[in-house]
């Protein structure tokens, strides 16, 4: 994914400190020159890379790591803690107007994702119990309307196009039109997608202040692809200087590029980024924290993500009960079949499975994860008596044997299964109880 590289960059280095009792001032300045070129080769601004390297460098040379019991573990929760800085520090929600509706415009090139991302709001208000509507003031390219109304109609909102003959061509006339609709109509938010161009044109600008300025949007979304590199803070500076924008969104997120457009923008306009884009489905879509961005980043895994994720594919009761379980000590291998079945219905379980610590150093077994192992794994457990199934303990060698005959597999993948199980009750029950898991080689952070 896109910090991939960064990832394994700082991993590395942080791997030279482990082990090391007290830190030398060469070992601390050798890190963040290591630290450093890692952020500029992920094309992450200049100046963002100064000022970041320079606390990271002041900090660590003062007393909380000479002092600290684990230096190396110090230094990397020193670098979390300037990530999560310059990423913006506090999760920045999005803002509701006191008197509805909201309205959020969303401004960018063209291409960054603007079409996509105002479908994406769009799902993602509606489940929160918003009416929301979408509005196509887009209307330089040919068919940026029917774009919009086709994510819409995916999306299961209202679309506010204009009709023929009818303020085409004048997007300002377009969006309040709508905005009055959208109060006789009790929809309580009301997004405007607006025209981008190719580059940064004085035109472009032109036209979305003036939509600006006409319908006084509680939020004005600066759509920022991900992927683009240096040019990012260049454009985003653009948009700053010709609307301005309360935050930004970071699209593609999932691609393999850079990324380091993501961990300048902040930095460089002062403006939250509120919400990430992770891909071409209307569900690839998330409310930004800059804290579990700096530990996916940093590869602490992201737990409160993977939890929330898989709070939204089981329903609620059954969520419960299995929290319940975690905590009580009773989760079996009954549960955790049922959960298997579960996770099949759920889209990207490599999604999930990435969000765990150390998943960077499982790479090559999450690219190798495949389905047909969920298949293995249901097949194994189906194969265990119904004591088996509720405790684990008793499984000796013979009745592993049994099992592995029964499934088609071997003993090796039975054991395999029946540690994967222990391991993950052990880590839900932490989290269930409200504790951190330890990181797999760094100890609790
Ligand atoms: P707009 O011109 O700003 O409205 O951009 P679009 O919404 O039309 O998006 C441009 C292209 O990027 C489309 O092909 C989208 O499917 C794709 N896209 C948008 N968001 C994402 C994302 O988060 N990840 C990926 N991989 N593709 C995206």
């Amino acid at each position: 994914a896109t910090f991939g590289n960064l990832s394994d960059r700082l991993s590395a280095t942080f791997k030279n400190l482990r082990g090391k009792g007290k830190l030398s001032p060469a070992d601390v300045d050798g890190t963040v020159r290591e630290i450093r070129r890692a952020l500029l080769d992920a094309d992450v601004n200049l100046e963002v890379v100064k000022a970041f390297t320079g606390r990271v460098r002041d900090r660590a040379l003062g007393d909380e790591v000479s002092k600290a019991l684990n230096p190396a573990q110090q230094v990397v929760q020193i670098v979390n803690d300037e990530l999560i800085t310059i990423l913006g520090g506090q999760q920045r929600r999005l803002q509701f107007a006191k008197n509805p509706p909201t309205v959020i415009m969303l401004v960018g090139l063209q291409g960054a994702g603007k079409t996509t991302l105002a479908g994406k709001l769009a799902k993602w208000l509606a489940s929160e119990n918003h009416t929301p509507m979408l509005v196509a003031a887009d209307l330089q390219r040919p068919n940026a309307v029917t774009q919009l109304q086709v994510v819409g109609a995916h999306a299961g909102v209202t679309v506010f196009a204009p009709e023929p003959g009818n303020g085409v061509g004048n997007p300002v006339r377009v969006a309040k039109d709508a905005i009055k609709y959208a109060k006789d109509k009790q929809h309580d938010i009301v997004i405007v997608d607006t025209a981008g161009r190719l580059g940064v044109d004085a035109e472009l600008m032109r036209q979305a202040a003036d939509i600006r300025k006409a319908v006084d949007p509680d939020e004005v979304l600066f759509v920022l692809d991900a992927m683009i590199g240096q040019d990012a803070v260049t454009t985003a500076k653009a948009f700053q200087d010709g609307v301005d924008f309360t935050g930004v969104v970071l699209s593609k997120l999932d691609g393999d590029a850079r990324g380091g457009a993501a961990l300048s923008v902040a930095s460089v306009t002062g403006r939250p980024i509120i919400f990430a884009s992770t891909g071409e489905g209307l569900d690839d879509f998330e409310p930004f924290h800059p804290d579990r961005m700096a530990s996916r980043i940093l590869d602490l895994g992201d737990i409160l993500s993977l939890i929330e994720q898989a709070q939204k594919n089981f329903d609620e009761e059954e969520a419960r009960k299995v929290a319940e379980k975690f905590a009580t000590d009773t989760f079996t291998l009954e549960d955790f079949l049922a959960q298997m079945q579960q996770l099949k219905n759920m889209g990207s379980i490599k999604s999930m499975l990435s969000m765990l610590p150390g998943a960077r150093g499982m790479r090559q077994q999450l690219d190798n994860f495949d389905e047909s192992e969920l298949t293995r794994t249901e097949a194994i457990i189906q194969s265990m008596t119904i004591q088996e199934r509720r405790q684990p303990k008793v499984l000796n060698g013979s009745r592993r044997l049994r099992i592995a005959r029964g499934s088609g597999t071997t003993v090796t993948e039975v054991n395999a299964l029946v540690n994967r199980f222990e391991q993950a009750a052990k880590m839900m029950k932490t989290v269930a109880k409200g504790g951190v898991p330890q990181v797999p080689g760094m100890g609790p952070i």
